[in-house]
């Protein structure tokens, strides 16, 4: 802790050694206040990089040019628009390139998955969730175990962090993957908890689940873009994200699933199929009698969204060019500064009703702190936003602050400091 320091030369200081410092002017940051925005929201909605207007133009461009025979003269061709995100996508994952697609959103592929890999019966139906999910993620495995004829109050077991802690300990969540044994029919984990910011140890959870018979699928929403996966060394089942967090595809942003080769190939895994799923040589014989393609291509519905997917193939491209290493050596640091500032603003005012919820081991977080407020934290929220700092609120008490290491700087993290401080100067003397 003793490394920083508090003061605007020193964050200056960060800024200047860190060489992805630049590619904070590949984004738009928002203006809609008289004040500087200090942007802490990439893990709601992450900023606009400058080149999608362009890539979304391209597309429209040639559209106007080439109508239908954009599926195959346009620069990037539509019908296998897909394809290009393949290789970044299994970058980020850790998965091969043919486990993992792009398609729908976040809650769609979660059904869908849970289509395939949620197979309830008489002894084996439970689901095993992290309690405190988000909402959706809740509304998906309700529904799913209702829709199979089973009653969520006993097929839905929600581990909880014990009494006076805030997040999970990995050894009780594969203690209560064990207890409830062969009657688990799927762990379904997020990868980093949306709420407290933990992440999970996602390779644990699979071996326990794997170890009663159980499947393990994870919720990468907050996860994506932000840490270091390997879903196919874990041995992971399936994965769905959302890419408009971390990853700055934009509002509506085009989600993605991974499905372990070892079900991608296996035409007998049973799904929901549509045409853009079907075996794609002879997709245009239009035949009856569905064919999947091999890999994740095969959970694929409808024709795909080439708008949403151009958005996302802007941002991913500014990964690929930063390097996911070098931004995750970024994020930490970043991370551990912002802990640094809230303690010492601690140490200088004990008065302030701030605890972190957020682990403070480097492995079992991302670029999240969420800052949990005993009162008046909505309050302190609100006076934030409006002199321009942008965390969110989650009710019932958290204020979330994610520097995100492509756009935030160790300077943004110092005037986030100073001006909390003074707010919190104001509400709670000392
Ligand atoms: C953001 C988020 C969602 C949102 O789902 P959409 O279908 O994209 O609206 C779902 N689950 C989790 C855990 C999230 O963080």
């Amino acid at each position: 802790m003793n490394e920083y320091t508090n003061s605007l030369d020193f964050a200056c200081r960060l800024d200047n050694a860190d060489e992805l410092h630049h590619f904070r002017g590949r984004f738009h940051f928002p203006c809609f206040q008289d004040n500087t925005i200090f942007y802490f929201c990439g893990n709601s909605l992450g900023l606009m990089p400058k080149t999608v207007q362009y890539a979304l133009l391209h597309e429209l461009e040639d559209w106007h040019k080439y109508g239908v025979e954009g599926h195959f003269m346009a620069r990037n061709p539509w019908f296998s628009y897909h394809t290009l995100l393949r290789e970044p996508l299994a970058m980020l994952t850790g998965g091969l390139p043919s486990e993992v697609v792009c398609m729908n959103t976040l809650t769609v592929n979660l059904h869908l998955m849970m289509v395939s890999f949620y197979r309830p019966t008489q002894e084996r139906f439970k689901i095993i969730i992290e309690a405190g999910a988000f909402p959706s993620d809740y509304y998906t495995v309700e529904t799913q175990i209702a829709f199979h004829g089973y009653n969520p109050e006993t097929a839905l077991i929600e581990i909880a962090p014990r009494e006076g802690e805030t997040t999970l300990r990995t050894e009780d969540i594969v203690r209560t993957i064990e207890e409830h044994g062969s009657s688990v029919a799927l762990v379904l984990f997020s990868g980093v908890q949306y709420q407290t910011g933990q992440r999970f140890d996602m390779k644990a959870i699979t071996e326990a689940a794997h170890s009663i018979g159980a499947k393990a699928g994870f919720d990468l929403a907050h996860a994506i873009g932000n840490v270091e996966l390997a879903l196919h060394d874990w041995d992971v089942d399936f994965a769905a994200w959302c890419s408009y967090k971390y990853l700055n595809s934009g509002p509506g942003g085009i989600g993605g699933v991974f499905v372990h080769e070892r079900h991608g190939s296996s035409p007998d895994v049973p799904r929901f199929g549509g045409w853009w799923g079907y075996e794609e040589s002879t997709r245009f014989q239009m035949k009856k009698g569905f064919k999947p393609s091999q890999g994740a291509n095969g959970w694929q519905l409808s024709n795909a969204q080439v708008f949403q997917m151009a958005a996302l193939k802007a941002s991913l491209d500014i990964f690929q060019e930063a390097g996911f290493d070098t931004l995750c050596a970024k994020r930490d640091q970043l991370t551990a500064f912002l802990e640094f500032h809230i303690n010492d603003m601690l140490d200088n005012n004990p008065a302030i009703p701030l605890t972190v919820l957020t682990p403070k081991e480097k492995e079992q977080r991302g670029a999240q702190l969420s800052l949990a407020f005993s009162e008046r934290g909505k309050e302190l929220h609100k006076k934030l936003t409006d002199i321009g700092i942008i965390g969110d609120w989650r009710e019932p008490n958290i204020i979330r602050i994610a520097p995100a290491p492509l756009y935030n700087s160790f300077t943004d993290i110092y005037h986030f400091r100073t001006a909390l401080e003074t707010l919190c100067a104001e509400m709670w003397p000392h």
